[in-house]
């Protein structure tokens, strides 16, 4: 498999060289040259498959020979090395948890399949690697996990200053070795900017920068795993599927209309986003204007300028009647989200995070509005600790720290404050 640049301006290069450099050298994302259909059969057997097997056989065309075959089985068994459950909300709702892996945040499992592969990549080569990852909250923590100890990287992880939780920044400030955190002041956007100009930026071309963010191939497609894994879990229903997922970044959703193209029968997607509502407005619109990024409390969302929009949009050829066939949008704010946490804590029990949360409300309003019968599914992204002053503030309600989390939580936080690009370049360069 070949990848090539969306800014169409540099060469295609296989898997080994996308992942190594994260964007190409005209600042485009990569995308893959053709989208690989799986037969038939395979979702006809699907449920009688381990999730590596399947994970395997979705992953295997976009790496080509350039891990082999049993090297390739051992990572995404080492990813996927938790479970996926699904929990009944109403009788055509459930939620889809993805947050039980080590960091309790989806982006788990493709910080660690990056991680894997990038290392395995990069063995041979005599050259360390620096990952430069920008985090509105949760990927730094899932990088900063799937990274540490890995010979030949170096991480480091910039976030904005007071705009993460406090157990998020612990997760990307307390484990030290291979990883550094350094505080912005600024939001998400100024992060990920800064990220992007040290990409283009000559002066650093001798560190080996690449990105950790979901522009990475290797970040961003195992994320199709979700589907499948859901698919398999949900077939029996034998219902039209529809799955609605929070989006920031729009990684995530992307990757699961990429199954779609894979050949995975799922109807529908709904990106459901906080007041950050580029991309619904788009929808609605036809008209893709980025707006600076608004702080909510569901702050793994807060992205003004959606960096995955534009696979997307190539997916759909820039067709926006086509992908509203796909993909339908919907916004909410703070004070809807937080209502939403109560009405599915008041159906059954079921304590939510706020992304799940806006994730719900977008499912909802799309059920109100179909005329045949779907069976939905809302994404979990994230385990409901992890915010937890307003899930405690909105539920009234104590939530329980898992084991994993009260260690990192009495470390003590080391981050080195920033201001601006040149602060950013002049650490590089020390
Ligand atoms: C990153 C994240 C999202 C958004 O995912 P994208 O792929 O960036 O759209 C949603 N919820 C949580 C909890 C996240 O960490």
């Amino acid at each position: 498999m070949k990848y090539y640049s969306l800014n169409h301006n540099s060469k295609s290069t296989l898997f080994q060289d996308a992942v190594i450099r994260g964007l190409a050298s005209d600042r485009g994302l990569y995308f893959p040259e053709k989208i690989p259909k799986l037969p038939q059969s395979f979702f006809d057997n699907i449920e009688n498959m381990s999730i590596p097997d399947i994970a395997y056989k979705i992953i295997k065309p976009y790496v080509g020979n350039q891990i082999l075959k049993e090297k390739l089985m051992e990572i995404v068994s080492e990813t996927l090395d938790f479970d996926f459950p699904i929990v009944e909300i109403t009788d055509n709702i459930a939620a889809l948890e993805l947050f039980q892996g080590p960091t309790l945040a989806f982006k788990d499992v493709g910080a660690r399949f990056m991680a894997r592969s990038l290392a395995h990549l990069n063995k041979d080569k005599n050259e360390n690697i620096t990952v430069l990852v920008a985090t509105s909250g949760d990927t730094g923590g899932a990088v900063a996990n799937g990274f540490l100890g890995v010979k030949g990287v170096n991480v480091v992880i910039l976030y904005p200053k007071g705009k993460v939780s406090e157990i998020q920044e612990k997760q990307l400030t307390t484990l030290g070795q291979n990883i550094t955190a350094l505080e912005v002041d600024g939001v998400f956007d100024d992060c990920q900017e800064m990220v992007k100009t040290a990409f283009l930026d000559n002066g650093l071309s001798s560190l080996n920068l690449t990105s950790a963010n979901s522009i990475n191939v290797a970040r961003w497609l195992p994320q199709m795993f979700y589907y499948f894994i859901g698919y398999r879990s949900l077939k029996h229903k034998n219902k039209k599927l529809v799955f609605s997922v929070p989006s920031g970044n729009f990684g995530n959703v992307c990757a699961g209309i990429m199954g779609t193209q894979m050949g995975l029968p799922i109807d529908h997607f709904i990106a459901s986003t906080n007041v950050n509502d580029a991309v619904p407005r788009y929808l609605e619109t036809g008209a893709y204007h980025p707006k600076a990024t608004i702080q909510t409390i569901s702050n793994a969302m807060d992205v003004g300028n959606p960096s995955n929009f534009i696979r997307i949009q190539k997916i759909f050829n820039n067709d926006v009647v086509k992908m509203k066939k796909i993909l339908s949008g919907y916004r909410y704010n703070d004070e809807e989200t937080k209502k939403a946490l109560k009405e599915i804590y008041d159906l059954n029990g079921y304590v939510a995070d706020p992304h799940g949360a806006v994730g719900y409300l977008g499912l909802k309003e799309f059920l109100a509005d179909q005329k045949q019968d779907f069976f939905g599914v809302f994404l979990e992204t994230a385990h409901p600790v992890k915010f937890l002053d307003s899930v405690k503030k909105t539920l009234k309600l104590d939530v329980e720290i898992p084991e994993r989390l009260k260690s990192t939580l009495s470390k003590e936080k080391v981050s080195i404050p920033i201001e601006d690009y040149s602060e950013l370049k002049a650490y590089l360069l020390n």
